[in-house]
């Protein structure tokens, strides 16, 4: 990913703006849509790879941008030039300055040697001076490896170095947009990937390109992946979320989705209500808040492509949060419910593992937040390296006499303290539950544990070292004071115990 130090000031349009785009095709049964409204932006120098099965409709998309077609309707601007008003002239005139292209089958004159054929396009174009046209069309032939063929007949070399120098025939024109429809797919992969290679050199010189390719590998590699799927593009936020799924789950992904738009300040999930969905932020940011006695404070700010909801399908089925849309823009989401969440879950076991994490991550910082109304930024510091430990019912979590200098917070489920009497019986002091703390005495103490604690049902804690008590202690308000409060009134239990 290059982009993101690239971002243009906001008042610039990106040097692509793909609106409404769409084209059907005329049948004798009538029209057929083939792109049903394609929304796209893509910025200068940016490495763009198009897929998607085969025909969703990428052909026809690139096709609209090279002007080998026109579209129904829609329009397209590049570098400032609305190309869909263009007439067949004005076309051809821009596609020679502005565009290379390449297609899966190198199409060379085959009566020209290969440095005539890449010198034919800048006579054409009236590009550079005429000497200087043979040495940049060397230069060119050089760059793709070919040097030494310069002289050679297009037949009289491998299909491999012709599809080379197609590719250094559409350079020859300097385009600042190069369009590629499978520019790789009859290669070998060595020499698939020496064009690959070449593309990225380009990239970041600042070159744009939109490469059509079946091949997952390379669309992996390039800066954005646009998934078309029957003449749409798949929200790439939604794509990005969901990284794991290959471009079919993706597309039934899609299909199952309702966006729903959220204006600025509106809640979309709230603490403490039922939760049946699952949300993708396709645009705008969300903040994501924990209710507690003093207040509501933020755990977690999100922008486009992250997800939540997650937390009330995977577990509780009650929201651990409230969710808002944020700033001044709204939020747009893809709203999965319980049952495509749970389909979507069983079909990725990668995106389960990832999802579990964060379920278990948030819910760590919820729980820690809620007692402490940490800082933002200081929660997350906190919590970044924190991990869950998860205790079967009857298991002994802490025992008393034992040295120990951490604390627990209860994340789920539910414990017992126990205490021993200096007669030897043992007593039930305390039945702690989620948000509860245990384990604090000895740390405020002389280090020993004065108390048992078993799980008395399957419990999820998180234990805390002594540095992230006195870090916590340290920037939290109430938390040292609300500990010790808590410590003493337990002693005194302790000790009123029968
Ligand atoms: P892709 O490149 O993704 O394989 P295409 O853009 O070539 O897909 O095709 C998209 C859809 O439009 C397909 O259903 C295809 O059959 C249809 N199509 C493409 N070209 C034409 C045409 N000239 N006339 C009618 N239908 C077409
Ligand atoms: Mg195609």
């Amino acid at each position: 990913m290059n982009d993101t130090n690239r971002a243009a000031p906001p008042t610039t349009e990106p040097f692509i703006v793909v609106r409404e785009l769409r084209k059907d095709y005329l049948s004798p049964a009538g029209p057929v849509p083939a792109l049903r409204g394609i929304d796209l932006r893509v910025e200068r120098g940016e490495f763009v790879a198009v897929i998607g099965k085969s025909g969703s409709g990428k052909s026809t998309f690139i096709n609209m941008l090279t002007g080998i077609d026109r579209p129904s309707s829609g329009e397209i601007i590049v570098g400032g030039t609305p190309i869909h008003t263009l007439d067949e002239r004005g076309m051809a005139a821009w596609r020679g300055r502005n565009l290379g292209i390449v297609f899966q089958f190198f199409q060379m004159l085959p009566s020209l040697t290969l440095l005539e054929n890449i010198v034919l396009p800048m006579e054409l174009n009236g590009l550079f001076q005429p000497r200087e046209r043979r040495e940049r069309a060397m230069h060119l032939l050089e760059l793709v490896q070919l040097g030494a063929h310069a002289h050679k007949m297009p037949a009289a070399v491998s299909g491999g170095q012709q599809q080379r120098a197609a590719i250094a025939r559409a350079l020859a024109n300097n385009p600042a947009l190069i369009i590629a429809d499978e520019p790789t797919g009859s290669l070998d992969s060595r020499t698939a990937a020496q064009i690959f290679e070449l593309f990225r050199r380009l990239a970041a010189e600042g070159t744009t390109i939109l490469m059509v390719t079946h091949d997952d590998d390379l669309a992996r590699r390039v800066d954005r992946a646009i998934l078309i799927a029957d003449g749409e593009v798949v929200h790439e936020h939604l794509a990005r979320a969901l990284k794991e799924l290959s471009p079919d789950q993706l597309v039934e992904v899609k299909r199952r989705a309702e966006v729903r738009t959220f204006p600025a300040g509106a809640t979309i999930v709230r603490q403490g209500e039922a939760g049946h969905e699952f949300f993708v932020l396709l645009e705008g940011a969300v903040d994501v808040f924990v209710e507690r006695p003093g207040g509501e404070t933020l755990v977690d700010q999100l922008a486009a492509g992250r997800w939540f909801g997650e937390a009330a399908l995977a577990g509780s089925g009650v929201r651990s949060a409230t969710v808002r849309a944020s700033g001044a823009a709204p939020a747009v989401v893809a709203a999965l419910d319980a049952g495509a969440f749970h389909q979507l879950i069983e079909s990725s076991p990668a995106l389960a593992e990832r999802l579990g994490r964060v379920v278990e991550r948030n819910q760590i910082r919820n729980q820690i937040q809620a007692l402490t109304a940490l800082d933002f930024r200081a929660l997350l510091d906190l919590t970044a390296n924190l991990r869950a430990q998860t205790f079967e019912p009857g298991a002994t979590i802490i025992r008393q006499g034992a040295l120990g200098d951490t604390f627990f917070v209860i994340l789920e489920g539910g414990v017992e303290v126990l205490w021993q009497r200096p007669d030897g019986a043992t007593v039930l002091v305390a039945r702690l539950g989620p948000g509860q703390f245990f384990g604090e005495m000895a740390l405020l103490g002389d280090g020993r544990r004065l108390a048992s604690v078993r799980a008395s049902q399957l419990a999820r804690v998180v234990e805390l070292s002594r540095a992230d008590f006195e870090q916590i202690a340290g920037r939290s308000a109430g938390f040292g004071e609300q500990v010790r409060r808590l410590a003493e009134q337990r002693r005194a239990a302790n000790e009123a115990a029968p």
